[in-house]
């Protein structure tokens, strides 16, 4: 993949000329995308020969690329661009049907900047001979386009799990979120079922306990 500017190319098996062309292409730090990472980040799709590849792997078709686009589609509010804000120029392909307007609460949309250099990357893409694509959220990556992002199309702030989910979560559940605490590990019982998470606040030292389950989602570790 290749990406500035908010812009992104997949190339899949260049050929030799394309490969060439690139080859010319100097070494720039990708200051662009890092700045578009602070705020929000890019949403995009795997591609659907992916998919197919997986569902053929694991001898299940329902992990096809329109199989589980539906559960995909659960957590995103498209909000197409506004070119209002974002200037003469900026047009941009998408595919709103990758979305349901039943989606939600993470926002998905564009950046009401867009940077002058985006045109300029566009062109390069184009006379790199690759497709422009309409968007990249529908299964088909061998080309280019601009990333949606996962950013409040109104504020321009970032759209992240806590101001989507958990605030929803909070405002129609009953959800407790312990703030500034370390779980410090999983406590089970004799038959290995885990019944709670001991864990540190403030130098305090407590147990959780379940009624049902524990779940954890600590991310990954590098
Ligand atoms: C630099 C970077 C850029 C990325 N860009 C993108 C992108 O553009 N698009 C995209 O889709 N994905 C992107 N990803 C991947 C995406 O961020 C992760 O896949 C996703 O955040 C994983 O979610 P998670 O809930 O599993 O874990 P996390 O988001 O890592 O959440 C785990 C949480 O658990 C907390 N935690 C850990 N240990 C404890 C403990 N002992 N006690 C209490 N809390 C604990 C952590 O503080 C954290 O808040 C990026 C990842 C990185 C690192």
């Amino acid at each position: 993949m290749f990406a500035a500017a908010g812009q992104a190319a997949i190339l899949a098996n260049p050929s030799p000329q394309l490969r060439s062309k690139l080859s010319s292409i100097p070494p720039v730090t990708p200051i662009f995308h890092k700045i578009i990472q602070e705020f929000a980040d890019a949403c995009a799709s795997g591609s659907s020969g992916s998919y197919q590849r997986w569902a053929n792997q694991v001898g299940d078709q329902s992990y096809t690329f329109n199989e589980t686009l539906p559960y995909f589609q659960r957590s995103p509010q498209f909000t197409p661009p506004n070119y209002a804000k974002r200037g003469a120029g900026s047009e941009v392909l998408y595919d709103q049907t990758a979305f349901s307007s039943n989606g939600g609460p993470l926002q998905v949309s564009y950046s009401n900047f867009y940077q002058p250099v985006s045109s300029f990357i566009k062109q390069a893409f184009f006379n790199l001979g690759l497709q422009s694509l309409a968007g990249l959220n529908s299964g088909k990556l061998l080309g280019f386009s601009e990333f949606t992002l996962t950013i409040d199309p109104q504020a321009g702030t970032r759209s992240s799990s806590e101001t989507s989910f958990m605030q929803e979560a909070i405002a129609s559940s009953t959800l407790q979120v312990y703030q500034q605490t370390l779980a410090k590990n999983i406590v089970f019982d004799k038959r290995k079922t885990a019944t709670g998470v001991n864990v540190v606040t403030a130098g305090t030292e407590y147990t959780l306990s379940a009624t049902e389950e524990v779940i954890l989602a600590a991310g990954v570790v590098c």
